[in-house]
């Protein structure tokens, strides 16, 4: 039977292991890296925790006789795509990688982009001075020495120090919707906005909202792709590949 693993902790692995797992003598597991305390539901079996880096995952490939993995992981999560591409390469296991579009900026839209969050930091004194900060829990170390400017730093779990010394943490999770983020730009009195280029729905509002209010964005420009990896955009097109893979 096949088994399909997937690598996850986006929207498309959550929706693609409900498409695989709904399928006949089929079966999928997703593996979670374990950063959030509650990961929601996921159809089919879940594993959660590292692997050991690219050998502890070519082993567990091994191991649970996998078929084809999706890496269908965060864009910005660069370690794990590097390693599910060795251990694929490694089990000669047919691999396929999901990646969401990046965003683009509209004719109005006042983006600066940035190479990395310590760059961006570097981009935002001049920008404003009170800064909504939407790159995640993990990312506010690189912003700590800004003990000028005022953060509001939204992320779905507690970050943790360092921090910037005037710091307000805003614990959400999304969708947002254009009029959430409307008002939280005014309420907060946001004059310019941090955010990596994630790509989809469920966090565009900020852009869109930014863009009515004419505030400036400091974008966060993705990691690229291990050498010879390429990614397809959508759950659809992952499908597509895996019904062509070679089967076991
Ligand atoms: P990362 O830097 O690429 O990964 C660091 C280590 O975490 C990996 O070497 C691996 O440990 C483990 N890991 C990562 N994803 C895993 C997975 N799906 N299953 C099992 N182990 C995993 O990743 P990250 O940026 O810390 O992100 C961790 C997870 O959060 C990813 O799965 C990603 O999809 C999700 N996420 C990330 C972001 C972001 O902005 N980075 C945003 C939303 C969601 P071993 O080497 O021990 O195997």
């Amino acid at each position: 039977m096949p088994h399909i693993l997937i690598l996850g902790g986006t929207t498309e692995a959550r929706r693609l292991a409900a498409e695989l797992a709904a399928r006949p003598h089929t079966r999928v597991t997703t593996s979670l890296a374990g950063r959030v305390s509650r990961p929601g539901t996921v159809e089919g079996d879940l594993r959660i925790g590292g692997f050991g880096g690219a050998e502890g995952l070519a082993a567990w490939l091994r191991e649970h006789h996998v078929t084809a993995v999706v890496d269908a992981t965060h864009p910005f999560a660069g370690a794990i795509t590097a390693n599910a591409a060795r251990a694929a390469v490694a089990t000669g296991t047919p691999a396929v990688v999901l990646r969401r579009p990046g965003w683009q900026p509209g004719p109005t839209d006042r983006w600066h982009w940035a190479d990395s969050l310590a760059d961006a930091a570097d981009l935002l004194p001049p920008l404003g001075r009170r800064v909504l900060l939407t790159t995640g829990r993990l990312g506010l170390a690189a912003f700590a020495h800004l003990t000028g400017l005022h953060f509001v730093a939204r992320s779905v779990e507690p970050p943790a120090p360092p921090m910037p010394p005037r710091t307000e943490v805003l614990l959400a999770r999304g969708p947002f919707t254009e009029a959430d983020e409307t008002r939280l730009l005014r309420d907060r009195r946001i004059d310019v906005i941090v955010t990596k280029d994630s790509g989809g729905e469920a966090t565009a509002a900020k852009l869109t909202a930014a863009r009515k209010l004419a505030l400036p964005v400091v974008v966060v420009r993705r990691p690229p792709l291990p050498d010879g990896v390429t990614a397809v955009a959508g759950v659809e097109a992952v499908l597509e590949r895996l019904e062509r893979a070679p089967k076991p």
